[in-house]
């Protein structure tokens, strides 16, 4: 059962309007002193960078922390939405009709637990990924009123398919506008998922293939050191510069 807010505000603005349809300007002016806010408390939005947003996503295990609902980050179902766009249409204000039902159900967000116009900080405790449905419903509401509870963080594999995310992204970057480019490498960088293609790369097994492959190719255009090349039966053996064999 909802709480109704406490009628402070309300009672002020009463009576100043009152006042002032009365004509009385001057009480009207006292009582609307009551309805002032120190800063943090007005509806000055700040916003939440993507670095933040991965941060709080990966503490909640990419689940809504009021419904428990998986979630994938709005960039994920965007690059998704460039791979597949007639399967996955996205609209970029989210137009119903020429936006998938997807992005209402499991798109993630972030929500602040206590709302801003009740004084709530930006600060990570006071974050909770919330799916967008969930923070649809809870906007500026604080959760007595709404009689919602914040669950905790319950561990798990689901990941939001950041994992693809890089994946997901080299197929879709040459159907993507500049702005496209320009939302997602921020994104990809928010989400570790540009250090994690670089980490991979350094991989000893990756790095050892691509020291073979960039061998094989040297070796392949060096058509003048035919010497380098020694044809065994069934087998090629390429020797790097030094004369050491290639394995
Ligand atoms: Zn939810």
């Amino acid at each position: 059962m909802p709480i109704a807010p406490d009628d402070v505000h309300l009672d002020a603005l009463s009576t100043a309007v009152r006042a002032l349809a009365n004509g009385d300007r001057p009480a009207a002016n006292l009582a609307a002193e009551q309805l002032a806010v120190v800063p943090s408390q007005l509806l000055t939005r700040q916003s939440i960078t993507p670095t933040m947003t991965a941060q709080v996503m990966q503490r909640d295990y990419f689940s809504c922390l009021y419904c428990g609902a998986k979630i994938v980050p709005p960039p994920v179902l965007r690059a998704a939405s460039l791979v597949w766009p007639r399967l996955i249409p996205y609209n970029v204000n989210w137009k119903t009709g020429v936006t998938h039902p997807i992005y209402v159900s499991h798109a993630g967000t972030i929500d602040h637990v206590k709302p801003y116009a009740h004084g709530g900080l930006g600060d990570i405790d006071n974050l909770a990924t919330a799916c967008w449905s969930c923070n649809l419903q809870k906007s500026e509401f604080s959760l007595d009123r709404l009689g919602w509870q914040k669950r905790e963080p319950i561990a798990s594999t689901w990941d939001g398919l950041v994992d693809c995310y890089v994946a997901l992204w080299e197929v879709a970057q040459p159907r993507a506008s500049a702005a496209d480019i320009h939302y997602h490498r921020v994104w990809l960088r928010a989400f570790g998922a540009e250090r994690r293609i670089m980490a991979d790369a350094k991989t000893p097994e990756q790095v050892g293939k691509d020291k073979l492959a960039a061998a094989a190719t040297e070796a392949a255009v060096a058509k003048t050191a035919a010497e380098r090349f020694v044809w065994q039966p069934g087998d090629i053996t390429i020797t790097n510069p030094d004369g050491t064999v290639v394995k």
